[in-house]
């Protein structure tokens, strides 16, 4: 991770604390997911913020697994989660723990609260325990269990752990307040009974831990100097820190933070869970997915994602970052650094009709404009050629600058030609133009110093390569799919058009040169790269990382 990093309020904190000699000058922060689910771009800005502030101040980024609900939780998202976070970069080097290794460890912290009076066992049901919590504007009702005696919260907690107790019968709560303004305060729930297996400590508990609960002991048992975690999670740092304070053990200080929003997507781990399980994309790995594995699919680079975790910065205030900054990253990063190739995706045949019939010949080609390092290629010419079919129109209006009957233009890095004649099928539908070219414009300029107004880019048909191309667009058509009307749901929302499959598309022979997993910039189209599931040296297929330019945002000014 070389990106330059700019400040943030979380740094002025810390550095703030390093000068103070807080925390005995450690810096220790922790990425802590839950295994319910694969990882997205939000994600990604946690694990840059939190990497980034560890390597920065010499400090240690622990990766935990937050796993303390047994239901929704699996060994694939965990062995998902370690690829994405060691494929953006972030490394936790031995420091790889898991919510579950401290299950014992809390067990006794909780019965050190039973045993100071200050959490209870209760028999009401979690709807009792809803119901009875109160609101804002009215205070909760004092549950009929809770003046129980020591010994005896210490019995029937006892109990509840060897699963005498059946699902929901019984829960530990923390004795706090019940008129408490804040309600997350009002005597919470700390372990509810689950009989349920568990993805690693199996039939070994039947008693969970609930989330406030959790967090803080596995923060403190780490040693956590900077507990990062997004702004929804403010109103329970006063529970985070009652806990801790009560056990009187080490003391981390939580602060939050803006999630990541992105426009027209979703990133909340249960709604992108729904558009796999109904089958809406093809898996978490779906280009169009804003999950890192589907951006990872898709062709994006660790340091592009990096880059833009670090543009949008971190902040206070919640909004929604648009598509086009992550979009962007990718481009900036790939114009400096892809080589180009030219590739039709909706081939027009062009015969030459001038140039002898057998002849090839090889012209050179620059690789990258941008990098003279990247050198250069040889593209093959001859007589029958393929060009883009939107860069001929029989009727053209003023400002089409590209061929039309009559009309000259240059093809790339070879010559000009004039279109004489465009040859229909008996609907009318343009097969085949018939063009001339000038010999003398090889390499794409006039001794002459005529001018064109177009360059297209083209390639041999006896020589290309056939490819499939698919071209994705916005999973969801709307800027805040979330915004639902009544009634609705917000897969109402998906685009359509989102997946384009574009089959019989003609790439230079050039390809077969490059690796599978080279980016490429297809001259006029995009950004590519070879889907690394789908493609194979006989049929390639290639995704469009990014379009050249922001199209989207072309198209909705025009609307
Ligand atoms: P859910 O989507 O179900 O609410 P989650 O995204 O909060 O779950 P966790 O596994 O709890 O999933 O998240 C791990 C860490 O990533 C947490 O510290 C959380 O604050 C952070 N995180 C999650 N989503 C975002 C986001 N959109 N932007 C920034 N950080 C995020
Ligand atoms: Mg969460």
């Amino acid at each position: 991770m070389e990106e330059k990093r700019k400040t943030n309020f979380i740094r002025e904190i810390i550095e703030k604390d390093l000068e103070a000699g807080k925390w005995d000058g450690r810096v220790c922060t922790r990425f802590p997911p839950e295994p319910n689910g694969y990882l997205h771009i939000g994600h990604a800005k946690s694990i840059c913020l939190n990497y980034g502030i560890a390597r920065d101040y010499r400090g240690t980024f622990n990766l935990r697994f937050d796993d303390t609900n047994p239901c929704a939780e699996e060994q694939e998202y965990v062995d998902s989660i370690k690829e994405d976070v060691k494929w953006l970069g972030a490394d936790w080097e031995e420091r790889l723990f898991f919510a579950s290794d401290y299950f014992e460890r809390m067990y006794g912290y909780a019965l050190r609260l039973i045993e100071k009076g200050k959490a209870y066992v209760c028999d009401q049901s979690l709807e009792e325990v809803r119901r009875d919590r109160g609101s804002i504007s009215e205070p909760g009702k004092e549950s009929p269990y809770r003046e129980r005696s020591v010994p005896e919260n210490l019995e029937l907690f006892a109990k509840m752990r060897k699963g005498e107790f059946s699902d929901g019968s019984k829960t530990l709560r923390a004795k706090i307040d019940m008129k408490h303004p804040n309600l997350l305060m009002r005597d919470p729930v700390m372990y509810r009974i689950l009989h349920a297996g568990h993805h690693r400590t199996g039939d070994e508990w039947c008693i969970y831990p609930m989330y406030d609960w959790a967090h803080g002991l596995e923060d403190s048992l780490e040693g956590i100097t900077h507990s990062l975690c997004t702004l929804e999670f403010a109103t329970h740092r006063e529970l985070y820190d009652w806990y801790l304070e009560e056990l009187g053990v080490y003391h981390p200080r939580q602060i939050e933070f803006a999630r990541l929003n992105l426009g027209h997507t979703v990133l909340s781990k249960r709604k992108l869970l729904l558009l796999v399980r109904e089958k809406h994309v093809s898996g978490w790995d779906d280009p169009r997915m804003p999950t890192i594995s589907g951006l990872r699919r898709r062709g994006y680079t660790p340091s592009s994602i990096r880059s833009f975790c670090e543009t949008i910065g971190v902040a206070r205030m919640n909004s929604i970052v648009d598509m086009v900054v992550l979009e962007n990253s990718i481009r900036e990063e790939l114009n400096r650094t892809a080589r180009r190739v030219m590739a039709v995706l909706d081939p027009l045949k062009v015969v030459i009709t001038n140039y002898p019939e057998g002849r090839e010949e090889s012209l050179e080609a620059v690789n990258n404009p941008e990098d003279g390092s990247a050198g250069t290629r040889k593209v093959p010419f001859s007589r029958e050629l393929y060009i883009e079919r939107k860069d001929f129109m029989e009727d053209p209006p003023k400002k089409f600058f590209r061929l039309a009957p009559g009309r000259e233009v240059r093809l790339r890095y070879a010559y000009f030609i004039t279109c004489r004649e465009a040859v229909k099928d008996e609907k009318g539908n343009v097969t085949e133009l018939r063009c001339t070219y000038d010999p003398e414009t090889r390499g794409g300029d006039a001794p002459d110093g005529r001018k064109v107004k177009g360059t297209l880019h083209w390639v041999s048909a006896k020589h290309a390569v056939k490819a499939e191309v698919r071209l994705y667009d916005h999973l969801f058509s709307v800027r805040d799919p979330n915004e639902v009307e009544e009634g609705g749901d917000f897969t109402d929302n998906l685009n359509p058009d989102s997946l384009k499959v574009v089959k019989d598309c003609r790439i230079e022979p050039f390809i077969k040169e490059t690796d599978k997993s080279e980016r490429l910039q297809f001259e006029r189209t995009g950004y590519f790269r070879q889907d690394p599931e789908d493609s194979s040296g006989e049929s390639p297929v290639f995704n469009r990382i990014a379009s050249l330019r922001d199209t989207w945002a072309k198209m909705q000014k025009k609307k």
